[in-house]
């Protein structure tokens, strides 16, 4: 029950209340199995394997076994992009830390009774070979390997933890780009090193010292964002394939599918659904822009490395380690006598729900409804204030009012007098028009009616 309430915490509450904070995904099959726990985000600077964690959350579906997932353990370290100093406080951590909170919760779902194997994801520097190759590559590297504290974990059902690497190596190096991505096994023989070595704090090591197998997975920093998240992945598959935890995704898993989930992945909800963003291509300064009057932002989104946080009188968005718009709010009150409008997009006619992104190739108009006002941000006919029953084309918008930094997707915004009821976006993208709309699901006002009273 904790567990799920972390989950809300992050997804609903306002951003800044819960940043301290993690959140934990529970994936279960129809048919039952094995528990594998994923942990990403104990350090701070390592995109790779909080990406290919956030992936499993936003991509994949189970259908035989559990898959937990905390994506984001140190969640301020990932915000200020910085390494962070938690994972040498899981022997001991004091109560004024500010991890605290943070490492005892992770303690509990690490040592539940269902979890029957930990994977550590991180990104490590160079790359570990066991013999000294060059600089970048010898035995104090960890980037490409499977690292584990000892070569099994006996009474345990998945304690074979060296062959399990090995397994797990094989493939990867299988479907690695060349032999110089090749993984390769690192042990630390952690419990029978007499030195005080900082593999005897870490998060592995309190797994296994209470008795769950656990291994971390190291892609390198060498490589950009996307291949380390792509490396991580296909060893996780190898993993899950080994435990019996069946399951499926939606996205090819080769580099460029990756690269380009990751991007399509950074997508948030704002005034209840009423506005929904692309952050992955916005401007870097977003102004006038209409948010439910007096309160924080609230909103939500499917990947749990996507925030808001707040910046002076503006906020700013966050996508794991990088810093993306600012937005400059302007608050109005919420009305939520309707959910969407009628538009035709080139020559065809469609209800689209508030909160959606609609590709368009030449031309939409948005039908005119009685005392509501539209604004289509960017265009302007002089001795009109409603842009509402115009056949707008590309070449009447103004590039500079365009939300996206290339000039191709506008803000639709309804008003019904004072009050804000929702946005559309108009996607004038070219290869967006081979793709399907990003239909949301506005909530009508009855249904939020009825989940408060829920
Ligand atoms: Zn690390």
């Amino acid at each position: 029950m904790k567990s799920i309430l972390i989950l809300l915490c992050l997804l609903i509450v306002p951003a800044q209340l819960c940043a301290s904070e993690f959140s934990f995904h529970q994936k279960s099959g129809l048919k039952s199995g094995p528990t594998l726990l994923i942990i990403a985000g104990v350090d701070g600077d390592e995109p790779g394997g909080f990406h290919a964690a956030a992936t499993l959350v936003t991509r994949y579906q189970i259908e035989q076994g559990n898959l937990w997932i905390v994506p984001n353990l140190n969640f301020p370290a990932i915000l200020d992009r910085v390494r962070g100093t938690m994972n040498l406080k899981f022997a001991n951590v004091s109560k004024n830390d500010p991890n605290y909170s943070s490492i005892k919760q992770v303690k509990s779902i690490i040592t539940d009774p269902l979890v029957d194997l930990l994977l550590n994801l991180h990104d490590g520097s160079g790359f570990y070979h066991p013999t000294r190759i060059s600089s970048q590559r010898n035995p104090d590297r960890w980037g490409q390997s499977c690292v584990i504290d000892q070569e099994q974990l006996p009474g345990t059902q998945f304690g074979q933890l060296r062959k399990m690497a090995e397994t797990t190596i094989q493939r990867v190096n299988k479907k690695a780009l060349t032999q110089d991505h090749y993984f390769q096994m690192k042990n630390m023989a952690t419990a029978s090193t007499k030195d005080d070595i900082p593999a005897k704090k870490s998060l592995s090591f309190y797994a296994v010292s209470h008795n769950k197998p656990a291994i971390a997975i190291e892609a390198s920093k060498k490589h950009p964002v996307y291949l380390r998240t792509y490396y991580h992945l296909v060893a996780l598959e190898s993993f899950m394939q080994q435990m019996g935890i069946q399951f499926s995704r939606n996205f090819p898993l080769t580099p460029a599918g990756v690269e380009q989930i990751i991007k399509e992945d950074a997508l948030i909800s704002l005034a209840e659904g009423r506005i929904q963003l692309e952050l992955n291509n916005m401007r870097a300064e977003i102004h006038h822009f209409p948010l439910p009057k007096a309160v924080e932002p609230v909103f939500t989104s499917p990947n749990p490395l996507v925030t808001i946080q707040p910046s002076k009188d503006r906020y700013r968005f966050h996508y794991g380690n990088n810093r993306l718009a600012f937005l400059e709010p302007e608050y109005f009150e919420l009305d939520r006598s309707i959910d969407g409008v009628e538009m035709l997009v080139d020559g065809v006619q469609q209800q689209v729900s508030f909160g959606s992104i609609i590709p368009v190739d030449k031309q939409f108009r948005i039908n005119n409804q009685k005392g509501y006002r539209i604004n289509v941000v960017g265009f302007t006919k002089p001795g009109y204030s409603n842009d509402g029953n115009f056949q707008i084309r590309y070449n009447q918008l103004k590039k500079s009012y365009s939300i996206d930094n290339t000039g191709q997707i506008y803000r639709v915004e309804v008003y019904r007098k004072e009050r804000f009821s929702g946005m559309v976006l108009v996607d004038f993208r070219p290869e967006s028009a081979t793709k399907e709309s990003r239909l949301a699901q506005t909530p009508s006002a009855n249904q939020l009616a009825n989940e408060r009273h829920n």
